[in-house]
């Protein structure tokens, strides 16, 4: 009955500019009454970003495609 537009929300998981590790939770998954049943950790979605990378891709463990986005850094040497 309710036709939010879930299906194309893109989701984005926000690192520090010196962080190499990010974590987060899959908000589509939080959406679907299913994973209740598989538990919380289901839902927890983390890993790796090379601090040399602004951006990258992720997928919680069943799919869902979630944006790494590196906010500003504290020095731009190249
Ligand atoms: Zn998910």
């Amino acid at each position: 009955m309710i036709s939010a537009s879930t299906t194309t929300r893109s989701q984005v998981i926000r690192i520090g500019p010196a962080e190499a590790r990010f974590e987060g939770w899959c908000e589509r998954c939080l959406d679907d009454p299913t994973p209740q049943s598989l538990g919380l950790r289901w839902l927890r979605v983390d890993g790796e970003l090379p601090l040399e990378v602004d951006a990258g891709l992720t997928s919680c463990r069943r799919g869902h495609r979630i944006a790494v986005r590196r906010l500003g850094r504290l020095t731009d040497a190249a």
